[in-house]
């Protein structure tokens, strides 16, 4: 992938969550206060605003994540941003990545994530979706899988590892303040964690 095609993937991303801000924004009504689709929309909309031209890809990511850190309330918009920066600093100064040097960066910006917000597996959070999603990346990656196969892998295990936050009890963030009652309901940063990665395998598909 080259810079164009990262930058598509936070324009598209930003479809995504405005097209779905509506149920995010439900889901964390549910075990938050309603804000986390309200807080994306307006954090992938500066990401896309503040996209730059003539930059590496990791560069794109970079600048991304700073835009969303700065325009995005809320505990996500500090986790979304770090874990975009830390995906384009593993990418270096690199003109293009490949399958092996985009699934460092992911595991890179899942690193970012947990260092934190010191969220782990079953928390119910974000991580229950990204932490699978990564480590599917992987196991295609070495089962030989190119690029668009790794991602299509990684927003599979992704949009799983949300529907599997259902029935859990948070234990980080907002949603651990209800307790039992926090069982039962998606975790909604694990389903716009979805949404990125669905963005990213439909933009990896058509390369
Ligand atoms: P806030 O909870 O501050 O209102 P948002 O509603 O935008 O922020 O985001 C809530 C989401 O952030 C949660 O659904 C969860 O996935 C994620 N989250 C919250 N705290 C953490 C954490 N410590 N580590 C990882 N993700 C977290
Ligand atoms: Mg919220």
């Amino acid at each position: 992938m080259n810079a164009d095609d990262l930058a598509s993937w936070i324009r598209h991303t930003a479809e995504l969550v405005s097209a779905d801000a509506d149920r995010l924004t439900r889901l964390d009504a549910a075990i938050g206060d309603g804000d986390h689709g309200l807080n994306l929309d307006r954090g992938f909309r500066a990401a896309v605003e503040a996209l730059p031209a003539d930059v590496p890809p990791g560069k794109v990511l970079i600048t991304a994540g700073r835009a969303i850190v700065s325009k995005t309330g809320g505990a996500s918009g500090p986790l979304y941003g770090t874990a975009l920066r830390r995906a384009g600093k593993a990418m270096g100064d690199e003109g293009e990545v490949d399958a092996a040097g985009l699934g460092a960066a992911l595991r890179a910006g899942l690193e970012g994530v947990v260092e934190l917000g010191k969220a782990a597996e079953g928390d119910k959070t974000m991580i229950d979706a990204l932490a699978p999603a990564v480590a599917a990346y992987e196991a295609a990656l070495a089962e030989g899988s190119g690029l668009a196969g790794c991602v299509r892998a990684a927003a599979e295990a992704a949009a799983k590892g949300a529907d599997g936050t259902v029935p859990m009890r948070a234990r980080k963030g907002r949603a651990s303040y209800l307790g039992a009652r926090s069982e039962g309901h998606m975790d909604p940063g694990a389903s716009s964690t979805a949404l990125v990665l669905q963005a990213l395998a439909d933009v990896a598909g058509e390369g």
